[in-house]
């Protein structure tokens, strides 16, 4: 393949943006992806004409991922899920889902006291660090009790995706909430494979070469640049180089990496069980959205916001956020049942307008849980032992949750390659 000043490993959101950045100084950028398409966790699958993401997927309309999408000059259109017909579940039975300070105070899921004591601990989130070594669940324990623990819990699990409360960081809990309150979340018409798309055309734009179907094995230094060694392909030299792969990829491609090694050996991932569904027909147009207070599921009608259903299809999120192993192996037959029977309490008699029904058991929704014992931290994006090596990920970035975690490592690594040539040049 030659040589290049920059080679990114890994297509998806993060190493589109991070190629992006690099060319912006105008750099030579090369980017390798291991499958046939970019994109990898935010493509989409079109099915009957409906367009599915990997699970639920929303972007935060204040956060870092959007912000940087529409500076590289990505453009989408897309709603807020707001409607009448969102539910909290809580001891079996549905109530309406308070989605603000009117709905809170009117609600029958908490008694009065609840719902002081919520309001009071909603009002008093700050952005400050101060709570970053501390348990979401104890915090959450020092502010409410009862119900409310539950709903405030039910919050936290929908806005980070994490059901490890014991482990996560209640700052990094907070500025989530924060996030989703302030500005909320938006499903996007066309799936996020629109992003995708857009992404990928002015990634493009900028020079960056991309090689698709070519996987990443190793890396080695060589004459002062970086050897990369790829599947079925001739080695590919680079000055920088950016990993954009989960953090076992990365250090199986630098076994050599302590470095890498240790962080691979300290994330600790946050999974999620997914029923990803399109109906020809809506048994029950009056529920869009449920939301487990004594469980950690959630059910949403993505097509009632985004244009994703064809022909007045549905098209239905429903997820677990899993514990521990929850949902592996023969696990994953209960985790689906139980799925399947939250989406028929929402939606009676809804196999019989089934098109299509994909279960994904287990899928990586951020490979780096920001944990209360790392005051929140996850790695750096400099390789600490490999000098022009970097990372970027959800695993790697010192803000944010999600994509917007994986978008502002790819931000920062894009950047400190580009910084790599710089100094070269001037040595
Ligand atoms: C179920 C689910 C729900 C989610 N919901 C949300 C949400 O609501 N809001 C939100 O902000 N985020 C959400 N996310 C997270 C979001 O999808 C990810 O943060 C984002 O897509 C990660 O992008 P990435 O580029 O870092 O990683 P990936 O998408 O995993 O990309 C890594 C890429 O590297 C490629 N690769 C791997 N090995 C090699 C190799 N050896 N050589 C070359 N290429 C290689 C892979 O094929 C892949 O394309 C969700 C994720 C999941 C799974």
């Amino acid at each position: 393949m030659g040589a290049t000043d920059v080679a990114v490993i890994g297509g998806g959101l993060s190493g589109l943006v991070a190629a992006a950045r690099a060319a912006d100084s105008g750099a030579k950028v090369t980017l390798l992806e291991r499958s046939g398409v970019l994109g990898g966790r935010a493509t989409s699958q079109v099915e009957h004409g409906s367009t599915l993401n990997q699970g639920p997927h929303a972007l935060y309309v204040g956060g870092t991922a959007a912000r940087t999408l529409r500076e590289l000059g990505v453009s989408w259109t897309g709603a807020a899920p707001h409607s009448p017909y969102f539910f909290a579940e809580s001891e079996g039975a549905l109530h309406p889902m308070p989605t603000s300070t009117l709905g809170l105070l009117k609600t029958n899921l908490l008694g009065f006291a609840d719902k002081i004591a919520l309001a009071r601990a909603l009002s008093g989130m700050t952005d400050d660090h101060a709570l970053d070594d501390v348990p979401a669940s104890e915090w959450i324990s020092r502010l409410v009790s009862g119900r409310a623990r539950n709903f405030l819990s039910a919050l936290v699990r929908v806005s980070t995706y994490a059901a490890d409360l014991e482990q996560l960081s209640a700052g990094a809990a907070m500025r989530q909430l924060r996030l989703a309150g302030n500005k909320g979340v938006m499903y996007v018409d066309g799936g996020w494979q629109h992003l995708v798309d857009e992404l990928a055309t002015h990634t493009r734009a900028r020079g960056v070469s991309i090689v698709l179907g070519c996987a990443a094995r190793h890396l080695s230094r060589e004459h002062g640049m970086w050897k990369v060694t790829a599947e079925g392909t001739e080695p590919l030299f680079a000055h920088a180089v950016v990993l954009a792969v989960a953090p076992r990829v990365a250090h199986a491609i630098v076994p050599e990496s302590e470095h890498l090694l240790r962080v691979a050996n300290e994330c600790v991932p946050i999974h999620a069980a997914c029923l990803d569904v399109t109906l020809a027909k809506l048994p029950n147009p009056r529920h869009h959205f449920t939301l487990g207070m004594d469980s950690a599921d959630y059910l949403s009608l993505h097509s009632a916001f985004a244009r994703v259903g064809a022909d007045g299809a549905a098209v239905f999120h429903v997820a677990r956020y899993l514990r521990g192993d929850e949902g592996r192996g023969d696990d994953a037959a209960r985790v689906k049942m139980e799925l399947c029977a939250l989406l028929e309490r929402a939606q009676p008699g809804w196999q019989e307008h089934a098109l299509y029904t994909r279960f994904l058991p287990r899928m990586v929704v951020s490979n780096a849980l920001p944990l209360a014992k790392s005051w929140g931290k996850r790695a750096p994006s400099a390789v600490a032992d490999a000098s022009g090596l970097f990372c970027s990920g959800d695993w790697a970035a010192d803000s944010g949750m999600l994509a917007d975690a994986a978008v502002a490592s790819a931000n920062v690594a894009g950047v400190l390659a580009r910084g790599t040539l710089a100094a070269r040049a001037v040595a």
